[in-house]
């Protein structure tokens, strides 16, 4: 019991690391910016094909950003900058194409089924699908023209 609480604390230092505020962003960042791996992993293995969900851009966009800060008021060091400086561009840029397409889903006139963008008949009750009828079901606005639509 000694030896593992010496293992812990040891000289100070919590399991061999001398904290301070900039350690706890680094290593939140690192913790952050690893658990993308199991968002990704699981949505993977739950649809059976590999897929990156948003929360994987999100994830490693935050870890990314607590890292860059870690690098720039921290380490100060060039390499580990330049490592984290422009990563946020592809993140930012892949959140913006995933927002785009949940938002060009189109919902179904007959059903309110949401379809795939691009769709020309609903894949539930097989009903046809004016795109300039329906549109931007992701942000609540085509189910409620669908059921104006109806009436
Ligand atoms: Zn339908």
């Amino acid at each position: 019991m000694d030896s593992l609480n010496n293992l812990i604390w040891h000289d100070g230092k919590f399991l061999g690391v001398q904290w301070s505020v900039w350690k706890v962003v680094g290593w939140l960042g690192n913790a952050v910016f690893f658990s993308r791996f199991f968002v990704q992993w699981y949505a993977t293995e739950k649809l059976k094909r590999v897929v990156v969900p948003t929360a994987f851009w999100w994830l490693s966009l935050a870890g990314s950003l607590l890292l860059l800060s870690y690098a720039l008021f921290y380490q100060r060091d060039s390499v580990f900058i330049f490592a984290y400086a422009f990563t946020w561009i592809p993140y930012i840029r892949n959140l913006i194409i995933h927002r785009r397409h949940a938002a060009a889903h189109l919902a179904c006139s007959q059903c309110a089924k949401v379809c795939p963008p691009h769709s020309n008949y609903c894949f539930s009750c097989g009903a046809r699908i004016d795109a300039a009828l329906t549109a931007k079901t992701a942000l609540g606005i085509g189910a409620q023209r669908s059921s104006a639509a109806r009436s």
